[in-house]
This record gives C-alpha cells, structure tokens and sequence, in this order.
C-alpha cells in the first residue's frame, strides 16, 4: 500500500504524528525476553536470552509507559517473551493502569500462569487477555510449543473466562501440515467459550530451526476459504484500529480476525510501536529502525522528558512499511520474544 507524506503533522494536536501522517496512539512492550514455552516458529530450541542487566527494571518500564502515555498514547499492551514470568509483572500493570490519560492496559500471554495470575490482573486494572492458542491436542500443543502443557492453558482461559475480563481473545498461529486441520476445531472452541479468535500469519522474525517457514506457510485467505466451508461468515464493520480483518460467525457472537501481514500489507494504518525488553523502541515490526531508550534512561539526568523528546524526534524515522518475504533469510535477526509480539 502505498502513502503519501502528509502536510507537516501539527504537533499540538497529537505529539506521535509520523512522516505519513500517521498517529501512534498504542505502544506494545516486552517486558521480559524469557519464557517457558519455546514455539517453534518463535523461538530457536537453544536459546540465549539477555543478561539481566541488559533488560529495563520495572522502575524504567514505568517510565517509558508514562512518557508514551503523556505523549498521547491511550493503549499499551504488555507482552514478551511470556510477560508473566517476569518477577513483578502484575505489580508493573497496576501501577501502569493508573497513569492518568491512559485508556486501557491489555496483555499478551502463553495462558501457562492464568489460573494463578487470573484475579490478580483484573485486581490490577488489565482489562483484556489475548492467550495464544495453537493447538487442541495435548501431544501437538507440546511439539508446537516444545515444552508446554495444553491443560495447563485451558485452564487458565476458564480461570480468565470465571474473572469476567472485558475480553478474552485466543490468537493461533497457523502452520500448514503442523496444525491446519485445526482451524474449525479452533473456532469451535472459541464459540463454545463465547469468545473471538484471531489468526496470524507466521512473521520472519529471527532464524528458527526445525521448521519451513515458507513450506508451512498458510495464508488468512486460505484459512478463511477453509471456514467459509462450515460456518457463516460475515464480514464486520468493527475496526480496532489494527491490522485484523474481523468477520462474525452467523448465529454466534464470536467474531474471527485475520492479521495478514503477507497477504493484506496493514502497514497503511499502522498506529503502534515496540519497545524490546532491553528497551529499544522499534518503529516497525519489519524493520530494523529504532531508538535506544535505554540509553536516554540511563544516562540523561532529566528522565523522563529527555524520555518524551527521544520519542518523538523517533516519528522521523518510522518506515512506510515492512517487506517480509518467507523464503528469503530472515532480514529481521531479533525473535519475536524479543520483539513485543
Ligand atoms: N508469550 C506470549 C504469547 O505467546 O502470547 C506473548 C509474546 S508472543 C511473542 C506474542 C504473539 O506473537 C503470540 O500470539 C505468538 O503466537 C506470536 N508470534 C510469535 N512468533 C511469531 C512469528 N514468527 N510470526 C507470527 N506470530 C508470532
Ligand atoms: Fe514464548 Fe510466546 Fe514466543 Fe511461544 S510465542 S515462545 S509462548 S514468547
């Protein structure tokens, strides 16, 4: 898609104006790099993660969220690496919640600590859950994710799901001869919880081993050719401001998104940047253009305003949009855990 440089953003309307004119209103942070799953299309099977020094403390992820938050962004979402192994996660969330202006705080995770973590989270202001979901059988939710337990999760959904959350959300990534014959099984299991379901494309992101990225590659189009075959789709006018494509199954209040980033660029209304767990704000999943936050954190003396001026002289360098492509070598080195998926 392409896009046309807008007149010079006025920066009194909306500090967080790019070169295209477009607004970043929601930030997405990986608080921890660590995790207890190892997904095949997300991470290698011997991974090195940082050393402790390297990644923020809490006390500096608070501060990049207010800075962001004082710049106008009314969304964050905390994410990894699986956040809710991070020491103080739940803590960081309550007090990120009540930062004055901020709209919401959402949170990404594997689903493997819900059923102890559930109450805490909605005590601590979070206010909608994705949990990713590959798989509904035991053995292929443990190739899929090399170590993990699918029982552990679901419960941890039902735990969620007893919490009323505003909204509980399963997001599976669809690999073709690994789990694409679980696709209906998938949407079944969101109806019966009377919950939505989005797929992801798989994204390039670092070298993983063990798996064909361009042979197992399945697109949102595919996927969704497969459903029309035994479900009602409709499409829906409902935008979160995202990249998915939303369609509602007929008869049921369940609605399916589809995030495509091969298949239907979304980079036109992109509205959001990472920041890595070591605190470097990336201005695009796709590329490598970023700011090291950190450093400003640590080293100028007026912290959070130094914070805010870095943040927004960022918007000059934040790219058109991404080109992924499956079968070349991964241009992107970083993993997703790394990221803030
Ligand atoms: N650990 C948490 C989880 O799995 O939900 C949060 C972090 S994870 C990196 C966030 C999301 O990114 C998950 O839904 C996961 O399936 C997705 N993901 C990871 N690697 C990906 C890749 N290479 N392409 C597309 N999605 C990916
Ligand atoms: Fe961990 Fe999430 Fe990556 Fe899976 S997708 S390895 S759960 S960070």
């Amino acid at each position: 898609m392409t896009q046309t440089v807008m007149d010079k953003p006025d920066p009194m309307t909306h500090p967080l104006q790019d070169r295209f004119g477009r607004r970043v209103t929601y930030v997405r942070i990986s608080i921890t790099d660590r995790c207890d799953f190892r997904c095949l299309y997300c991470m290698s099977e011997e991974m090195e993660f940082l050393p402790r020094p390297q990644i923020l403390t809490l006390e500096e992820l608070y501060q990049v969220s207010r800075a962001f938050v004082e710049l106008g962004v009314d969304k964050i979402r905390i994410t990894g690496g699986e956040p809710l192994v991070r020491k103080g996660a739940v803590g960081l969330m309550a007090q990120i919640s009540q930062l004055p202006g901020l709209g919401e705080v959402v949170l990404t995770t594997n689903g493997s600590h819900l059923v102890q973590e559930a109450k805490h989270l909605k005590a601590a202001g979070v206010r909608r859950i994705n949990v990713s979901l590959d798989s509904l059988k035991p053995e292929r939710f443990r190739q899929l994710t090399r170590v993990g337990d699918l029982a552990g999760v679901l419960a941890g959904i039902d735990t969620a799901l007893n919490q009323g959350f505003e909204k509980i959300k399963i997001n599976a990534v669809i690999l073709r001869n690994r789990n694409h014959d679980e696709i209906c099984d998938l949407v079944n299991y969101a109806i019966g919880k009377g919950i939505d379901i989005s797929f992801i494309e798989e994204m390039p992101l670092g070298r993983v081993e063990g798996h064909d990225r361009a042979g197992e590659y399945c697109s949102s189009d595919e996927i969704r050719q497969r459903l029309e075959g035994v479900f009602e789709l409709l499409p829906s006018m409902v935008s979160t401001g995202g990249p998915a494509r939303y369609y509602r199954v007929a008869g049921t209040g369940t609605r399916i998104g589809f995030i495509s980033p091969h298949s239907h660029n979304f980079c036109g209304t992109c509205n959001r940047v990472r920041v890595t767990a070591e605190g470097r704000l990336l201005l695009c999943l796709g590329n490598e253009h970023s700011v090291d936050l950190k450093a400003v954190l640590r080293t100028e003396a007026n912290g959070i305003e130094a914070l805010k001026s870095a943040i927004v002289a960022s918007m000059a360098i934040k790219p058109e949009r991404h080109h992924f492509d499956l079968k070349a070598e991964p241009m992107i080195l970083r993993h997703m855990n790394a990221t803030g998926g």
